[in-house]
């Protein structure tokens, strides 16, 4: 094996949620592992896109909305006008509400469902059905959570989605391994980001989750370039349905 099986150059990925956090910092990489990248998000993501073209690479913009699966044909049709193929797939975009279980509110199950689950199962279908229909395999990647493996604390439907997602990868990997498509989940651990801002802001949440990381620190977006980059590249062909923790050891313990 050489370290060319790590190599994305001339790959084209697909990344939601490029604008912020960990997809930024998987997008950026991808992008020096050799990937073009289409990067969808809802914001304008101009500094995506400054680093990933000071990286060398190309990129390609896609303003949508994941609450609904309306966009999901014009996300693959942007994708293949500019690149003509895809190759990766990373489910990124996210969402999080907290609140007691027995306060919980129907929205706050369904915007978190919408984005986090039903919107990856429809966009890797579509993703899927380009790479079955030209032969040519792919990596498909979601990001999935520690609360794939554990309950968490007042938030339900995101700890529903997650663990969805986690069982998601593993059926879908079962039917689509045959047509070369890798399916593949990432569980970051607790991340300094947007999506922990209040379990940082919160003192005792804080000194809590810091104690059981055996690395002793929050992750960082950029703990994620390493992993993300080997499952979306051929040094990975033979990894299917897995969910690959990086989390300091807080599963360890
Ligand atoms: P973040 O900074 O809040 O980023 C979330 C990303 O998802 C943003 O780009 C956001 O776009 C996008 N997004 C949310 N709703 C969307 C929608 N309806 N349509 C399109 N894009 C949408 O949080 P993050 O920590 O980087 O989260 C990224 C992923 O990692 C999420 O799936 C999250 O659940 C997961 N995760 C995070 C942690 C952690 O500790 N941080 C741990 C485990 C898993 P906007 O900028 O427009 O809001």
């Amino acid at each position: 094996m050489s370290l060319d099986s790590f190599s994305l150059k001339g790959k084209v990925a697909i990344v939601t949620g490029c604008d912020a956090g960990l997809g930024q910092a998987m997008t950026v990489a991808l992008a020096r592992a050799g990937c073009n990248i289409v990067g969808v998000s809802r914001r304008t993501p101009d500094e995506t896109q400054a680093l990933v073209e000071s990286a060398g690479r190309r990129f390609e913009a896609v303003k949508a909305d994941l609450s609904t699966i309306e966009p999901i044909p014009f996300i693959v049709d942007e994708a293949l006008r500019a690149f003509g193929h895809i190759d990766v797939l990373i489910n990124n975009a996210g969402i999080i509400r907290r609140e007691n279980a027995l306060e919980f509110s129907e929205q706050d199950w369904d915007d978190v469902l919408d984005v986090n689950l039903k919107s990856v199962f429809f966009l890797s279908q579509a993703v899927a059905r380009h790479c079955v229909a030209e032969q040519r395999g792919g990596k498909i990647i979601n990001i999935a959570s520690m609360l794939s493996f554990q309950g968490g604390i007042r938030v339900p439907s995101y700890t529903a989605a997650k663990s969805g997602l986690m069982g998601l990868t593993k059926a879908l990997a079962n039917e689509w391994a045959p047509h070369g498509i890798n399916v593949n989940a990432i569980a970051p651990g607790y991340m300094a980001t947007n999506n922990t801002a209040a379990l940082r802001a919160d003192k005792q949440r804080n000194a809590d989750i810091l104690a059981r990381i055996p690395a002793g620190r929050w992750g960082r977006a950029d703990d994620l370039a390493g992993p993300v980059v080997f499952l979306a590249s051929s040094a990975s062909d033979y990894m299917h349905g897995c969910t690959l923790a990086v989390d300091g050891g807080w599963l360890a313990r």
